[in-house]
């Protein structure tokens, strides 16, 4: 990596963790106005239950599916904006038969490539960018221009930034667009919001992460996954090469997901020597059966008595109750 000022790397941090606070900040408002669309659409379809997943089943064969999942499809249908992004929807990689349950898979129906959001849609700012710019609802809240400066800068400043620095009045001009999204007054009335201001506020006039910012473990581990990248790449010129840089909000992503990935072989090891050593005992049991079975068999060969012997000691005792014994 060619030599980063310090400066304008403390900048491309402080940018990297306003949007993940800006991110934090919209929870609320999402996941409030998702629940009351929920809400109402459930009201409208709640005839029985899918039990095949019609979506993933039939996919875009829709005169397959079952009539719960056409009537969320019909309803959904009514608050998307372009039919543009309708006719790409990926409905194999939904399940339509969760609609009723969560709120999350009905978002999904409305961000552009979802599939590609390693983490849940609704924490990704691109993703909730996608969900505002093709549900109607939204709409009425967020305007387009704002919405594709926000992915503008994103991209911009974050996602395709290779070289890690941002000067100060690129970074002024994020704050702003940040916190001109968190001020839109059904957005700034939550309490997710407010929160989010007041630490973008406070940033936005500091050339550094206030301490207090820097102790939260989500801002912490952004930080950590930074400057990680940046001690550990060296960016060649890859550009003149011809060769793609890869995107670095996907690497910041991937590190994540390794983390995950990581937890959940361990989750899987641990699962399979506990699985490994109940067969273990399983077997040791089996096989101290067989062998109390065969070694009880043996016994019980040497005690039994033979049926001839028996009649001869009765032979005898009765015999002996007579007073004589007969040989
Ligand atoms: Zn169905």
């Amino acid at each position: 990596m060619n030599q980063i000022n310090s400066e304008q790397f403390d900048n491309f941090k402080s940018v990297a963790v306003a949007l993940k606070l800006t991110v934090d900040g919209l929870q609320d408002f999402v996941h409030g106005k998702l629940r009351s669309l929920h809400q109402n659409i459930y009201r409208k379809c709640s005839m029985g239950q899918c039990k095949v997943d019609c979506s993933r089943r039939y996919g875009n064969e829709f005169v397959r599916w079952c009539k719960t999942c056409h009537a969320w499809k019909k309803e959904l249908n009514q608050i998307n904006r372009y039919r543009n992004h309708w006719d790409k929807i990926k409905w194999k990689k939904l399940d339509t038969m969760d609609f009723p349950f969560s709120h999350e898979e009905v978002a999904k129906v409305f961000v552009q490539d979802f599939t590609h959001v390693r983490q849940g849609v609704l924490e990704d700012l691109n993703a909730l960018m996608s969900l505002f710019r093709n549900t109607k609802v939204f709409h009425r809240i967020v305007n387009d221009n704002l919405i594709t400066d926000i992915q503008g800068l994103r991209n911009k400043y974050f996602a395709h930034n290779y070289s890690l620095s941002i000067h100060a009045v690129e970074k002024a001009q994020c704050y702003d667009l940040l916190i001109a999204l968190l001020k839109i007054p059904d957005i700034a009335c939550t309490q997710s919001s407010k929160i989010a201001l007041n630490l973008l506020e406070e940033m936005k006039l500091s050339q550094n992460i206030p301490e207090r910012i820097l102790r939260k473990p989500d801002v912490q581990y952004t930080i950590t996954v930074i400057q990680n990248i940046s001690c550990r790449e060296t960016i060649e010129s890859t550009h003149d090469n011809g060769i793609a840089f890869l995107n670095l909000y996907d690497r910041v992503d991937n590190e994540q997901f390794d983390i995950k990935r990581s937890t959940e072989l361990l989750k899987i090891t641990q699962r399979n020597r506990k699985k490994m050593f109940r067969q273990f005992v399983f077997l040791l049991v089996l096989l101290s059966e067989c062998t109390f079975t065969i070694l009880y068999g043996l016994y019980s060969k040497e005690t039994v008595p033979v049926k001839g012997l028996n009649n001869v000691q009765n032979k005898l005792i009765i015999d002996t109750k007579d007073g004589e014994v007969i040989n």
